[in-house]
Formats: structure tokens, C-alpha cells, sequence
């Protein structure tokens, strides 16, 4: 259960030496992206060659998981030297602890990559989407910031996508800007749920999303 992983009071108890000993201390950087559920790891590693210089963390709720991510990393650290210094985990509840980690507008991108659907309606609460988690979401997203989803479950993915169509800080991405965005294409790519569905040559669903100001603020 929960109480038995260690939470930080508050984002700026967060231990950034631990997670990044490359960059801290001596460095004032911050955790941009966020990958929520982030499952054995798969698209972290890929953006962490990508975006070399953006600190970026996994959360995982289930404890071996995320155990086989940290190793995953450290390993990798040791075999390309200078490289994945700037990708970490935390086993952690993200449908609770997310204000924890990240001050507002810390965020410029969060994932949900095929997160764990949640069939009947009673349990639709438990859904790491929900119209009360987006304003948590809107919370720590940068203006701007973009939520990525992507399901293979149809009924989850248009719930996904009416529950950020609905909300009032959130627009999606045109088409044009969809293209545009290298981190579309590893949306079905790079994670391990990903190939499995595409192995099958399952039909995704994605919903991506831009953090912004209400029309009645501006
Ligand atoms: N995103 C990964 C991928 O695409 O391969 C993993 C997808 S897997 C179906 C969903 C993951 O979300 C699982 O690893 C599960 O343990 C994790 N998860 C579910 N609820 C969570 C929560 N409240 N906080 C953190 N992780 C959670």
C-alpha cells in the first residue's frame, strides 16, 4: 500500500542529487516532462537521448517495475557514458501524489500512455483521466505544456478525449503541429505496451492536448 514508499512533502523536497548526480548539485534545472505510468520505461529512454539536456521522470505504482526501471537507467548510464543522466523514477501513486513532485507550471509535457482502462463505470474514478485530475494536470503544466494520450481501447480512448475536450485549459493540436511534433511518433512507438499493440496490429486512439489560458482570463 501506499505507505510503503517514501512521498516528499512537498516539490522542492524532491532529492534531485539522488535522481540526477550528473547535473546536482550545481544545477538550478527543473523536471520538464513527466511520464504517468510509465509501465518498463520504453518512451523515457527515448526521449532521454532526444531531449538530452531536459530532466524528465517515470511514475510507476507498481514497486518491481519500477525497481527494473532504475536499473534499467543505471545501466545504461554505465554502458554511454555522459548519457541518460537526465532520465529518473519514482515508485509513487501518481493519481495522488502528483502535487507532491511538481510546483505549478513546472511541466512542459506529461504522458499517459496506454493507461490501465478501467471498464465499468463505477471504476471509472480510478481512470488516470478524469475532468477533477486535469485541473491537477493544468496545475503543473506550463502554458503551452502538452498532455500526450494513446490507448488501444476505444471506449477509453474517446473518454480520454471528451474528458480534455470538455476541459477548460486544454486545446488539441492541430494536425499541422501533430506532424510537426517528433514526440508523436513515439506516442505508438516506444513503449512496451505500444509494441505489443502494434505487434498485433492493434488500432490506437491518441488525444494530444495543449495546456492554456481560459478564454475568460485572457
Ligand atoms: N505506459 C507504459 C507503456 O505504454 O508500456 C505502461 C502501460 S501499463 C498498461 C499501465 C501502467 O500504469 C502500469 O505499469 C501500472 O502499474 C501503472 N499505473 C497504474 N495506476 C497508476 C498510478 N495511480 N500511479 C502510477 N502508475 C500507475
Amino acid at each position: 500500500s501506499d505507505s510503503h514508499f517514501p512521498v516528499p512533502i512537498s516539490p522542492s523536497h524532491v532529492d534531485y542529487s539522488l535522481h540526477f548526480p550528473h547535473f546536482f548539485p550545481g544545477s538550478s534545472k527543473k523536471i520538464q516532462f513527466a511520464d504517468i505510468g510509465c509501465g518498463f520505461g520504453g518512451l523515457l529512454i527515448s526521449l532521454a537521448t532526444l531531449f538530452p539536456e531536459t530532466l524528465m521522470v517515470g511514475m510507476e505504482l507498481r514497486d518491481k517495475v519500477s525497481e527494473y526501471v532504475k536499473e534499467r537507467i543505471l545501466s545504461l548510464r554505465v554502458a554511454n557514458p555522459g548519457q541518460y543522466q537526465n532520465v529518473s523514477v519514482v515508485r509513487t501513486n501518481s493519481m495522488k501524489y502528483i502535487p507532491n513532485y511538481f510546483e505549478k507550471a513546472q511541466l512542459s509535457k506529461m504522458f499517459f500512455l496506454f493507461p490501465d482502462p478501467h471498464f465499468k463505470e463505477k471504476n471509472h474514478r480510478r481512470r488516470v483521466i478524469s475532468p477533477f485530475l486535469l485541473d491537477e494536470y493544468a496545475y503543473v503544466l506550463e502554458v503551452g505544456g502538452i498532455i500526450y494520450t494513446i490507448t488501444d481501447v476505444e471506449e477509453l480512448g474517446d473518454w480520454m478525449k471528451s474528458c480534455l475536450e470538455n476541459h477548460p485549459m486544454f486545446e488539441a493540436l492541430t494536425e499541422k503541429e501533430l506532424e510537426a511534433d517528433p514526440v508523436v511518433k513515439l506516442l505508438s512507438s516506444a513503449t512496451e505496451e505500444g509494441q505489443k499493440v502494434a505487434r498485433n496490429e492493434g488500432q490506437t486512439f491518441q488525444a494530444v492536448y495543449r495546456r492554456i489560458v481560459p478564454s475568460d482570463q485572457t
